[in-house]
């Protein structure tokens, strides 16, 4: 059996190391292709790959013809819409995510991108703490956990909105609940966003929700630019000179946000949420012993196109 590791954007080498190890302890082959530049690198390497770990790397239905081998991929991390799952199904390839591997990185980043932006992005003027500030959690997975645990310690009075979590288990945390995402906007001042990009959510931070926001609003995104309706966020950033967006995931209209919005708008150069070494380790050692769990024993725990 062959297991290909294929990353446009590589692991950390300590991670690489511990995934071979779990890999060839296994009795499989190991195989690596990193900072690969053009598809068709990705669709040769895939040829006679029995299995793939990627991270934010696109398997569509072009990737899963040319992997005719292939039983199963795992995206090493939380989101999988760079995953085409009704074709990996059609393909009969199992898919499957890592869940809250990297979820305390993407939390600890949530709250440092809220400190650099409410100390005016270290500028050297005055700016406001934490403390005391009303924080929704929207979408109350892994990392809205996370989120709320170290915004406790701030002080923060933490509220979460999410659409399948019941509400106890909100509440079991210590954290508000609440019974819509436009309950969550107009109680908090600081947003932070932690939905998946899905069919339903895509476009749907929209003008009608944050226009309701309290006055000195932030929002911060570490899920997807896809969840953003870009355009009509443009329109009340036009609007309300209070309003801060900060965000991990670079919008598609980057240059109009830095060039209308400075001093209120900050983006990370490229997605860096999940980039620490302690999530790379986890999220890929859990793959490759998730792919070992599966093809020794079937196990389909973490299986998301069911
Ligand atoms: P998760 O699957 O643990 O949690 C997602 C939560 O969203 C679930 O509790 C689910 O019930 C809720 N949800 C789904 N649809 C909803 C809706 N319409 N309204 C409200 N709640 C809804 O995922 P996670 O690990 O917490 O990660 C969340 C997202 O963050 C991922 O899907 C991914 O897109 C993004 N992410 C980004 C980075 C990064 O590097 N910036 C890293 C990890 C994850």
């Amino acid at each position: 059996m062959k297991i290909l590791v294929a990353t446009d954007k590589p692991f950390a080498k300590v991670a690489v190391d511990g995934i071979r190890k779990e890999i060839e302890a296994a009795g499989y082959e190991f195989a690596l292709l990193e900072k690969y530049t053009e598809k068709a690198q990705l669709l040769d390497a895939v040829k006679d790959a029995n299995a793939i770990i990627i991270r934010s790397d696109i398997v569509d239905a072009e990737v899963l013809d040319a992997a005719k081998e292939l039983k199963i991929v795992v995206r090493a991390g939380a989101g999988y819409d760079n995953v085409d799952l009704a074709a990996a199904t059609a393909h009969n390839v199992c898919v499957m995510n890592t869940p809250g591997q990297n979820s305390n990185a993407v939390a600890e980043l949530a709250l440092g991108m809220m400190v650099y932006a409410v100390r005016n992005f270290y500028n050297g003027t005055s700016g406001t703490e934490l403390m005391g500030k009303k924080l929704g959690i929207h979408a109350y997975g892994n990392v809205g956990r996370n989120v709320a645990r170290v915004a406790k310690g701030f002080g923060m009075e933490v509220y979460a909105y999410d659409a399948f979590c019941p509400k106890e288990v909100i509440e079991k945390d210590g954290v508000k609940a609440l019974d819509s995402a436009e309950e969550l906007y107009k109680t908090c001042q600081v947003v932070s966003l932690h939905i998946p990009a899905t069919a339903e959510t895509k476009n749907s931070i929209n003008y009608a929700l944050l226009k309701d926001m309290p006055k000195g609003a932030m929002l911060v995104n570490t899920a997807r630019k896809e969840v953003i309706n870009e355009a009509e966020l443009i329109k009340l950033m036009e609007e309300r000179a209070d309003f801060k967006y900060i965000t991990d995931i670079m919008p598609a209209a980057n240059a109009e946000f830095a060039e209308k919005f400075a001093g209120r708008y900050f983006s990370t150069p490229k997605k860096m949420g999940a980039q620490t070494a302690e999530a790379n380790i986890n999220a890929g050692i859990a793959a490759a012993q998730q792919i070992v769990g599966f093809l020794k024993d079937g196990c389909e725990k973490f299986r998301v196109n069911k």
